[in-house]
């Protein structure tokens, strides 16, 4: 069988695997190295949808446009000026409280501050100062737990909406440790969460005083004129110019190979130094169970969990409360989990003076939602908002976008999958794990830990073997 020999293989083709090879390129040009993907597009779980006029999603609406990594990455695919920007200062969420939408602050402190809550709860919430370490019987608090033990029941739902938000999850089954990691080791060190608090932002005034630097604002959501795709297309363009770019091309086993690793895929073989599997957990763990026996993982698999979107498409009579959108929390008992106003956020994504809709359906807790016919999603959540703000009486545009990827959920065995894919790097140095799920779920953690790896490839010698030799005529 054929075999093309390089320095550095990527598996995967999403956001992770396009930035390792991005920040490499740009740090060492001279290195060799090829993408696999099994798609025949890249970008994995970013994909935009165009059609009549919308332009939806149906991975990742946007990042937070306050991570130095990512604003190098939209620098290096050359896309400063497609950006599109949603501060959070002017555009405020929703949470829908007793089956009404009420306007929520952004920061934890002006949400205790806010008229949400009874005094007695926001009491409740300073009691964090003198409650003991959360010790729990197994070690591990759930989210619920540990809210609940240090803020009181009143601040569940905020909690649970911000879980709906970001992991679609289910805050009594996600680990604290797992969605905040680092939290609860400043809460062991300052004796209460609100202290850490309260010590950092002293230390950050005190930093401000001494360099002159201005406090920052809010972040912004951040998007693309053509939607998020264009990120991954812009990243992807280079790659495929040279060649290094290996659409359809599946990898289905890997093995330590004279101190590299030679990978299958059907038509060929791929023997590398450096192999960087950058895929979503459980992809990484079934390529990674067949391949070596030395050290098996704790768990076959974690748990995901998987959204559909509902778009509904209105004329400029629809009411449409403004800001990027509302999260329901569980205990309201609603169908949609929430929804995103897509054209507040960003404009122009409905034809004419069009408004979007994009109503978030299933998650971690209502996966038997996802089996429903399009009709029936369409008219259930059609109903559900329609309770929540003033619509017309039909929508003039409908669509269901169904994603196949899921969002990994750092519940129970996650903490031991870290644990042992940093021993799995003690054994095989040359074996690079990260992608959707390892070290967070949000893009802007993709990007950091794909830069950090990338730097950390481009530190160590290259093969020269490798090396792409200079042409000179
Ligand atoms: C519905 C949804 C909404 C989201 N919303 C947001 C959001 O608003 N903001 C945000 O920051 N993040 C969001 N995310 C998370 C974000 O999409 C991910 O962080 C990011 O896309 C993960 O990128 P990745 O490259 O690690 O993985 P992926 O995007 O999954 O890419 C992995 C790639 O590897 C390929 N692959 C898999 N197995 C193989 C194999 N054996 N051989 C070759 N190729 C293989 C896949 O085809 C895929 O292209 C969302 C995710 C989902 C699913």
């Amino acid at each position: 069988m054929n075999v093309t020999t390089v320095d550095v293989c990527i598996v995967g083709a999403g956001i992770s695997g396009l930035a390792v090879a991005t920040f490499l390129r740009r740090e060492q040009p001279a290195r060799s190295l090829c993408v696999l993907e099994q798609g025949d597009r890249p970008g994995g779980a970013i994909r935009s949808y165009h059609s009549q006029g919308y332009l939806a999603e149906w991975g990742p609406h946007g990042f937070l446009d306050n991570r130095q990594e990512s604003r190098e990455l939209i620098a290096l695919a050359e896309l400063e000026n497609d950006q599109l920007s949603a501060p959070l200062s002017r555009f405020v969420r929703y949470l829908c409280l007793g089956g009404r939408l009420v306007m929520v602050p952004q920061t934890p402190p002006r949400i205790v501050l806010a008229p949400l809550m009874s005094w007695r709860n926001k009491f409740r919430i300073l009691g964090d100062l003198w409650r003991p370490y959360y010790a729990g019987d197994a070690g591990e608090p759930t989210v619920a737990q540990w809210v609940e033990h240090r803020f009181g029941p009143a601040m569940l739902p905020f909690a649970d909406a911000v879980y709906t938000g970001t992991y679609a999850g289910d805050i009594k089954k996600l680990r604290i440790d797992g969605v905040m990691p680092g939290l609860r080791e400043l809460e062991k060190k300052h004796g209460s969460v609100l202290r850490a608090l309260f010590s950092r932002m002293r230390a950050r005034r005190r930093e401000r005083q001494t360099t002159g630097a201005v406090q920052p604002g809010l972040p912004a959501m951040t998007s693309f004129v053509a939607g998020m795709e264009q990120f991954p297309l812009a990243l992807a363009k280079p790659l495929q110019d040279a060649q290094q770019l290996h659409l359809q091309t599946a990898v289905q086993t890997l093995q330590p190979d004279q101190g590299g690793w030679l990978l299958g895929t059907e038509h060929k073989k791929y023997r590398c130094q450096h192999l960087v599997l950058a895929l979503p957990i459980n992809a990484s763990l079934q390529l990674l169970k067949q391949s070596l026996t030395e050290l098996s993982p704790p768990t076959k698999a974690l748990p995901e969990a998987r959204i559909h979107s509902v778009l509904l498409g209105f004329g400029p009579e629809a009411a449409i409360p403004f800001g990027f959108g509302y999260l329901a929390p569980e205990q309201e008992q609603r169908f949609a989990l929430g929804a995103l106003f897509s054209t507040h956020m960003f404009p122009g994504r409905a034809p004419g003076n069009g408004q979007l809709l994009e109503v978030l359906v299933g998650g971690r807790r209502h996966p038997e939602r996802l089996q429903l016919s399009d009709s029936d999603m369409i008219e259930r959540a059609f109903a559900d908002v329609s309770q929540l703000m003033a619509l017309p009486k039909e929508p003039s545009f409908t669509a269901v976008l169904r994603p196949e990827a899921g969002i990994p959920q750092p519940e129970e065995s996650y903490s031991s999958l870290l644990a042992w894919r940093d021993q799995l790097k003690k054994i095989h140095a040359n074996l690079h794990v990260l992608g959707f799920g390892w070290q967070g779920i949000g893009l802007n953690e993709m990007v950091r830990e794909a830069k950090f790896l990338a730097m950390e490839l481009a530190a160590r010698p290259l093969n020269p073997a490798h090396e792409v030799k200079g042409i000179y005529v």
